[in-house]
């Protein structure tokens, strides 16, 4: 917070009141208005000339209790908001109150015209400057991420990851297969030698397809946090980097032998069980299992 909004917060903002108070000698009325009033309502909202800045800014409600103090208040509130419009209402409120603060008193000792119109500018400037600079992101709003189930008739659903350690790097693929009443049906875990990530997110992906037809599933859904492979696989990425070709077209083709597939992206958070990086340590050197419950 600026330094005038603090000392008005506490009241112990230097105006010639409080000045006179302490055994100076100064002129006691408002040196823009004359007006025999000293309070910083007055010098900060009230004068006729902070007025003009606060009528052309807009930024105030024409609520006559409206006070100092209720804006710094304002301000402390959207000090934490993840808003930008929000931030730069309130850092245009500080800047008027400071740039107010310095026409004052450059008029009280060096009669500097005080200009409502250059005022404004100079704050807004400023404001618009430190939003522009202000390079950390503001927060982002919380998402509700979560695991949704398959739909009720006959489908299963495959949350499949693939990782590497490095790109080339020891890799591995896992996956998890669910009923719509999130009960667990099987899954798999490999280690796949060195290769690319995308090969092994591929990997996962067609792994997932294998499985599903061991198991003779008819309707099939298999998430992914990789959106280019599911990109490539549901026709919305067209070009398809060579690594992982093959692979797509096996995808594909096994998709082809099922009733029903849909292949889906989500996000890592909501595709953790299948998530296959806690594997890497182990994949220095291949392995494989797969896991059923016997129903
Ligand atoms: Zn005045």
């Amino acid at each position: 917070m600026a330094s005038p909004d603090w000392k008005t917060y506490h009241e112990r903002l230097p105006l010639p009141n409080l000045l006179n108070l302490r055994g100076c000698n100064v002129y006691p009325n408002c040196v823009l208005c004359h007006l025999d009033s000293q309070d910083p309502n007055h010098i900060f909202l009230n004068c006729p000339f902070s007025q003009q800045i606060w009528q052309t800014a807009g930024l105030l409600n024409s609520n006559p209790s409206t006070s100092v103090i209720s804006i710094i208040d304002s301000l402390l509130l959207n000090s934490r908001s993840n808003s930008r419009t929000l931030v730069l209402r309130s850092a245009s409120l500080c800047y008027i109150l400071w740039y107010i603060w310095c026409g004052y008193w450059d008029y009280f000792f060096e009669q500097v015209p005080f200009a409502p119109h250059s005022i404004l500018l100079k704050a807004i400037r400023e404001a618009k400057d430190l939003c522009f600079h202000l390079r950390h992101p503001l927060p982002r709003q919380p998402r509700l991420v979560s695991w949704t189930p398959p739909p009720p008739f006959g489908f299963l659903k495959f949350n499949v990851d693939g990782a590497s350690k490095g790109n080339p790097g020891p890799a591995g693929i896992g996956g998890v297969c669910r009923d719509h009443n999130s009960t667990f049906i099987s899954c798999f875990s490999a280690g796949i030698g060195q290769t690319y990530a995308i090969l092994a997110e591929a990997l996962a992906i067609r792994h997932a397809l294998l499985l599903a037809t061991n198991m003779r599933a008819s309707s099939i859904i298999v998430e992914s946090d990789n959106l280019t492979v599911i990109g490539i696989l549901i026709g919305k990425v067209n070009s398809c980097p060579w690594r992982i070709s093959k692979i797509i077209d096996d995808c594909r083709h096994l998709a082809s032998t099922f009733g029903s597939v849909v292949f889906c992206h989500s996000l890592r958070e909501a595709n953790a069980a299948a998530d296959a990086r806690p594997l890497l340590h182990f994949c220095i050197r291949p392995f494989y299992f797969v896991f059923f419950v016997v129903c």
